[in-house]
């Protein structure tokens, strides 16, 4: 039997209608070099009704990929609502990358339009001949001198009347595209759908998950090229959250300027993020955190120490979350479960996160068997689901999938309430003596210690081990902290196998392109012999 219910598309354009009226008078705040700007949600619209039909007079049809060289700001905002809800594509690139991977995204993708920062026009121009596919190119604000012919943004959207008329579209069509970061091999292309993304802002308004709602306002410092920004500005127009863009400005003193001056009530964004927001509000006697109701850290393993803090000197509860480019990307989040204490809470924030519905989750061995949710047993984590990709765009790539679920390639345990607690990814864990050392551990605790900053650590070849750990650390400023007092320190909370004799301090880590730890480049360095090592 057929139910009776209506079957109308999951469609983008409706999220837009929906924030465009519900919560007209919701604001977007921008910030730039002269202060902050603020723009409310129903001028937001109808800035993206005029950017569609100007596309469109520019020829742009169905399908068509607009991408974006962007910070986050209300202009980037703008092209979220209107180029999917036209039915065209939009790719949010990296502003990170270096250019020949830029280039070949950019080509890979078929991009036919970009709309690009005033700031990033010269990376764009170090390419520009490499991207002969690339008809337009819109400019977000004035340009001293342009090297290419550009499009003034202000000038084609001024120049249409809003009101444009959002098609009827199929809710499983192509509304967004990112790439992975591409630590592996080229960067590979994920490709979100209208259902995929409705269906992840409705699960990221969900209490049981962060609970985005209209008496938010979120500080939203992951960018914007970084999975949809985890899905939070089509979010913010469901559920009438108010949005603030921190565009480049993103040190811990600028960012906590912005909180204190506009008392968000949500954050989100990458632990170094927040490990630095800590710094700097640690060196303010006025430093007030207490308008945010949570902070969200995600995309990298959360240390203890980071949460703990937040609750003991600021009143600032961190919930963290897992995801993935390929899942777009919220799967869990760690909201403690009821019944637990506060005391205990920091046990449940710690793990990666609390699956949501929508979400399947198993736990593989090597032979591809299913392991117990029990949590103990350990194997890589593979999901399937609504919002979870089952391709990647013009690649096949039949080793990141298993009868139809994505292999993460993320190791840990799963418990029978649902909880999910990462060891490590498969190819950062450290194999000494047949055993397995999580790097993502030793690296969490070193960094609970007072005299580190930050802290990563990579395996290093071993004749007799196989593989050891290394320990490379970022002392804090006035910090003098020895290797062997930081092993000692470690000996409190980790196994004594686990323990590295391997160390070496740097003034700072490399990171990668959405802010976490780069093992891949620390690997080079020490293999390079740029890095001084002192063994114990
Ligand atoms: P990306 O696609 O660049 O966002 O990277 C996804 C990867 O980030 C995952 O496969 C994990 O290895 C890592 N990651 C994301 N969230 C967490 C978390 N809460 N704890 C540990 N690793 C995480």
């Amino acid at each position: 039997m057929r139910s009776t219910m209506q079957d109308a598309p999951l469609l983008i354009r409706d999220i837009v209608r929906h924030g465009q009226w519900m919560y007209a008078d919701k604001r977007v705040f921008t910030a730039t070099s002269a202060g902050m700007t603020s723009t409310s949600f129903a001028d937001v619209a109808q800035r993206a009704e005029r950017l569609a039909a100007a596309l469109t007079r520019l020829g742009v049809q169905r399908d068509d990929r607009v991408a974006t060289l962007m910070w986050n700001n209300q202009t980037h905002m703008e092209t979220y609502l209107a180029v999917p809800s036209m039915g065209a594509i939009l790719h949010t690139l990296n502003v990170r990358l270096f250019a020949d991977q830029l280039a070949f995204i950019i080509n890979h993708a078929a991009d036919k339009v970009i709309v690009v920062d005033p700031s990033l026009v010269p990376l764009l121009a170090r390419i520009k001949e490499h991207i002969a596919g690339v008809e337009h190119i819109i400019v977000n604000g004035p340009l001293d001198d342009a090297p290419f012919a550009v499009i003034d943004y202000e000038e084609f959207i001024g120049a249409e009347e809003p009101g444009f008329d959002w098609p009827d579209l199929d809710e499983t069509s192509a509304a967004v595209m990112c790439y992975t970061s591409g630590t592996t091999g080229d960067p590979k292309g994920v490709v979100y759908s209208h259902r995929s993304t409705w269906l992840h802002s409705m699960a990221s308004t969900s209490a049981n998950s962060i609970g985005f709602n209209d008496h938010d306002r979120c500080l939203l410092v992951v960018p914007m090229f970084h999975v949809n920004a985890w899905g939070a500005v089509y979010t913010a127009f469901m559920a009438g959250t108010e949005l603030i863009m921190p565009q480049m400005f993103l040190q811990g003193e600028l960012l906590l300027n912005m909180i204190m001056e506009l008392r968000p009530t949500v954050a989100v964004g990458v632990p170094t993020i927040w490990n630095d927001l800590l710094r700097a509000a640690g060196g303010r006697s006025d430093t007030d955190l207490t308008s945010l109701r949570t902070i969200l850290a995600g995309g990298a393993a959360v240390p203890r120490f980071l949460i703990e803090a937040f609750r003991e000197r600021h009143g600032v509860d961190v919930l963290q979350g897992w995801g993935m480019t390929e899942t777009s990307p919220l799967v869990a989040v760690s909201t403690p479960p009821t019944g637990v204490s506060r005391e205990h809470e920091i046990d449940y924030r710690v793990k990666a996160g609390r699956v949501m519905a929508g979400v399947d989750i198993r736990i593989t061995n090597d032979q591809g068997e299913v392991l117990a949710r029990d949590g103990v047993a350990v194997g890589e984590f593979e999901l399937r689901g609504p919002w979870i990709t089952a391709g990647y765009y013009g690649t096949d790539a039949p080793d990141f999938f298993r009868d139809g679920w994505l292999r993460t390639g993320d190791i840990g345990t799963l418990d029978p309430h649902g909880f999910m607690v990462i060891t490590d990814r498969a190819k950062d864990l450290i194999k000494s003596g047949g055993e397995w050392i999580s790097s993502v551990e030793l690296e969490t605790t070193v960094m609970g210690h007072e005299g580190v900053f930050e802290a990563a650590v990579i395996a290093v070849p071993d004749d007799r081990w196989q593989e050891r750990p290394l320990c490379v650390v970022v002392r804090t400023p006035t910090s003098e902290v020895s290797a062997q007092e930081l092993r000692d320190y470690l000996s409190d909370y980790v196994a004594k196998w686990w323990l590295p004799e391997h160390w070496s301090f740097v003034e700072g880590l490399p990171k990668t392109s959405v802010g976490k730890f780069d093992k891949r480049a620390l690997r080079r360095l020490v293999a390079d012999g740029h890095l001084e090592i002192q063994t114990l």
